[in-house]
Parts: C-alpha cells; sequence; structure tokens
C-alpha cells in the first residue's frame, strides 16, 4: 500500500484520491480552500444556485466509469440526464440554430434549417473526425502515453502543423459553421490559429455522445464524490495549501503544506504545477488558458425563457447558461463573456435584445483574475500554443519518480470528461495497492 498524497480538491483531484483509495491505497487529498469541488462547485445567495463552472458534460461514460471504479455505480448517487437541445447559437445577421447533441440525424436537420444543404456539410465534417477519435482514445486518453513511443498514427496526429483555424475554414464556406465548429475553443479562451486540427474530435464527440447534466445542477457530482472520499475512507485535509514537494533523489518523499510536511510514496498533482516550485520548470513553456468573464444572476419577474444554454455570436461573444436553482417564479443565469468587453455585460447582453436589467435581484460578478485566484489556478487548464503544447504538458507521469499530474493542466482541454480521463491514467499507471 502506498501512501498518497493528491494536491487539489476539483473535479481532477476528487476523481484521483476515489479511483486511488478504491485500488487500496493510503490516499490524503490536500485542498487549500475551505471546502472541495474547484469550480464544480455551487454558488449560493437568497435562494438562489448556480454552477460555479461546469453546467454539462460530453462523455458521460468518464463519470459512470469514475463511479463503478471506486464504489456504487453512478445511477444510485446521481441522476445524469441528456440535453437534447446542447445549445442555440444565434449569429450576427440575426439567423439561429438550435443544435442538438447525440444524434447526428437532428444536427443534420438543424444545419439544413440554417441553410439548405449545409446539414450534409456539417455531417460530413463530423464524420471526418471518426478515425481521429479512434486515434485518440485507444492510444492517448485511454492509455498511458509515452511521447517517445507513440503509436504511428497518434504520432503523425499530435505532431501535425494543421490548425483547426485553417481546418474550419476549408471544410466550410459558412463562416457561421465555423463559428459553431469553433465555439468550445474560444469559449475556453483559446486562439483557433493556435489550436491543433485535431481538437475538431471535439464535434464529433458531442454529435456522437451529446451532452449530459444533472438536475438540480452539475455541481451535485461534486458533493456525490465528497461522500465517496468519505466512504473510502481518503483523509481530507482543507484550508491546507500544498507549498512545494520535498524530492530526495530524484523521488518524491513528501508534499510540503501549510500542516506541515505529508510524507507520500505517490503524489498526484491535480493543480496548475506552477503553483508547486519542483514542477514548474518543467511546464514554464506553457501558460494557462483563461476562463471567461462570469456574471451569476437571479432573476425576477418575466424573462425571456431560453434554452439551457445561448450562444450570441459576434465581439464580444457572450454565452447564456439558464438552468441554475432559483426560487419558485425566478430564475438563475450565468453570462459569460469573451472578447472585447468594453461595457456592462447586461448591456452587452440588451444589445441583443435579451435585456434582464430592470428583472436582477442578485448579482454576482467573477473576474477571470478573481477566479484563478479562487482556484488557485485556471480551471481552463493550459492554453494551446500550437501542435508543441501536447509534449510541453505533464501528465499522467511527471519527470519526477513518484510524482503524476491529472486534471485541467494534464489533458488535451479543459472539461469534466477530459479531466475525468486524466485522474483514470493516473490510476492506472500507480496501479493497485
Ligand atoms: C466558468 C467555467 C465554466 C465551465 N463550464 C464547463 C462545462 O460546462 N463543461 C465542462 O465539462 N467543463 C466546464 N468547465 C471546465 C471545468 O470546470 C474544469 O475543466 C474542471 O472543473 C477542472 O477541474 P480541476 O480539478 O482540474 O481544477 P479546479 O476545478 O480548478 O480545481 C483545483 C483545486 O485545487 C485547489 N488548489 C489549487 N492550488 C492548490 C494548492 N497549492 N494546494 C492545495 N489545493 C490547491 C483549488 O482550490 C481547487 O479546489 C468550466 C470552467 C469554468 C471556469
Amino acid at each position: 500500500m502506498a501512501r498518497v498524497v493528491v494536491v487539489g480538491g476539483g473535479f481532477g483531484g476528487l476523481a484521483a484520491a476515489a479511483r486511488l483509495a478504491k485500488l487500496g491505497h493510503d490516499v490524503t487529498l490536500t485542498e487549500r480552500s475551505a471546502t472541495l469541488g474547484g469550480a464544480l462547485s455551487f454558488e449560493t445567495d437568497d435562494g438562489y444556485a448556480w454552477d460555479a463552472g461546469p453546467t454539462h458534460t460530453l462523455l458521460p461514460a468518464v463519470i459512470r466509469d469514475l463511479f463503478r471504479k471506486s464504489g456504487r455505480p453512478v445511477e444510485r448517487e446521481l441522476e445524469l440526464v441528456p440535453l437534447e437541445l446542447v445549445r442555440e447559437h444565434r449569429f450576427e445577421d440575426g439567423t439561429t440554430l438550435r443544435l442538438p447533441g447525440g444524434t447526428r440525424a437532428g444536427q443534420l436537420a438543424a444545419f439544413d434549417q440554417l441553410g439548405p444543404g449545409l446539414g450534409q456539410t456539417w455531417v460530413d465534417h463530423v464524420a471526418s473526425y471518426t478515425d481521429t477519435w479512434e486515434v485518440l482514445r485507444t492510444g492517448y486518453l485511454e492509455q498511458p502515453w509515452d511521447p517517445a513511443h507513440l503509436p504511428r498514427a497518434l504520432a503523425a496526429l499530435l505532431d501535425s502543423r494543421a490548425v483547426l483555424h485553417k481546418r474550419l475554414r476549408k471544410d466550410f464556406r459558412d463562416e457561421r459553421m465555423q463559428l459553431v465548429a469553433g465555439h468550445r475553443f474560444v469559449a475556453e479562451g483559446h486562439d483557433l490559429r493556435n489550436v491543433p486540427a485535431w481538437l475538431g474530435v471535439m464535434s464529433y464527440v458531442e454529435q456522437r455522445f451529446g451532452a449530459w447534466t444533472v438536475p438540480g445542477g452539475m455541481a451535485a457530482l461534486g458533493d456525490a464524490l465528497r461522500a465517496r472520499l468519505e466512504t473510502r475512507r481518503v483523509t481530507v485535509l482543507t484550508d491546507n495549501t500544498a507549498r512545494d514537494l520535498a524530492v530526495r533523489q530524484g523521488r518524491v518523499a513528501a508534499v510540503m503544506t501549510d500542516a506541515g510536511d505529508l510524507p507520500a510514496d505517490v503524489v498526484v498533482c491535480a493543480v496548475d504545477p506552477r503553483r508547486l516550485p519542483a514542477l514548474a520548470a518543467y511546464v514554464e513553456r506553457t501558460m494557462p488558458a483563461i476562463p471567461p468573464v462570469v456574471t451569476h444572476l437571479g432573476l425576477e419577474g418575466d424573462v425571456p425563457d431560453l434554452g439551457p444554454e445561448v450562444v450570441l455570436h459576434g465581439d464580444p461573444m457572450i454565452t447564456v447558461r439558464t438552468g441554475g436553482q432559483a426560487p419558485d417564479g425566478c430564475a438563475a443565469w450565468t453570462v459569460h463573456g469573451r472578447g472585447r468587453l468594453a461595457e456592462d455585460i447586461l448591456r452587452a447582453l440588451a444589445r441583443h435584445r435579451i435585456d434582464v436589467r430592470p428583472h436582477v435581484v442578485v448579482r454576482h460578478d467573477r473576474s477571470p483574475r478573481q477566479q484563478v485566484e479562487q482556484w488557485g489556478g485556471s480551471p481552463m487548464g493550459v492554453l494551446w500554443q500550437g501542435r508543441a503544447t501536447v509534449r510541453q504538458r505533464l501528465g499522467p507521469t511527471t519527470p519526477v519518480q513518484g510524482v503524476y499530474a491529472a486534471g485541467a493542466h494534464a489533458t488535451p482541454g479543459a472539461g469534466l470528461p477530459f479531466v475525468g480521463l486524466s485522474a483514470a491514467l493516473v490510476a492506472q499507471v500507480v496501479g493497485p495497492a
């Protein structure tokens, strides 16, 4: 049995701790704030509750596998439901696309409504990622990768100079389709000219497996994992920041924290590695992707009836998420802003004829900087700076023996599926006690 210390109690740290405890290790998780969950938490005020970060996930199989491999199946603890309508895109020319998930036929019809023939162009684009998905899944996402010995197809993919910006311009003459296919990466803070083309595979994942949520808020997943750690007897230390790692003869010996040194045979870094000086030098060529401007709103009265997520394209790009919990007759929205936001975000929203300013009873603004300070790093993970980024990031192994990396900074993108997979890879490499 190894003494494992997990640094960080966001989804990545929680998932790694639950899996490693189930494998029989003696696990301690240290978290700098008073509560667990990181971005996967609720923000509450006056009867309203908003997801601080994620409101839905792709690849529900990742969550199902996590619960199965750490104890009871997810169905016993949490309701995961598919979103019929994943997102509504409103374009600057006044047209709208209502995009369903998990259905090729549904997406074909939705794009055909946007313009005759666009449906086939879209499904052809998505289908072109079928092989990419298999190569990534089998060689990279579900297998601990060794950058020095990659299967040939995977190496060709990861080393390709092709970027998403060019790929989308080539595949779509209609600019709106480029916006839809690139939306996820812009929303996560990337410049499409620096995002590898293979990441377009996310459109394939969304079409094939759909988007899923938890009624009552995605952060309920964080609560369920907290309970799972208790069942698995993980020692949880909150209000305890990890400052560095003690490394002896190239091997980790302890995690240095505010409450003293925690001796460790194995350490899982589930935070931005820049925060731990012993790892920082290995990631100095990477940069964090920055969260959007976030405003949580408690609304009263007659507000527009929108789907779960509406993206208003333009500069700034504004996203409205409507699924928060609110008292009867009220609504809880979260608004994200990206780009040139030189005025109040609700004024910018009103320019799109969604004016909720008279209805606001509660308002929480979270700047990108506040979020990074709140979570001790960016939950958006590593900024794409071209194809090299994939090799400049840590995870699942690191150059320090006994230290592994999970979480958004150890994955090819922010998002619960990748973060969950990163924890599964760490558990695979560490193995049973
Ligand atoms: C506004 C927003 C919306 C999002 N929407 C979605 C979505 O709809 N779907 C989706 O899939 N993903 C979404 N994401 C991304 C998703 O939230 C993240 O990818 C995921 O939650 C990251 O988990 P993590 O554990 O890597 O990091 P975090 O959630 O950042 O957790 C890190 C934890 O480590 C702690 N910590 C930091 N430093 C230390 C230290 N030195 N010592 C001890 N503890 C430390 C922090 O306090 C924190 O609890 C969104 C993110 C944001 C910000």
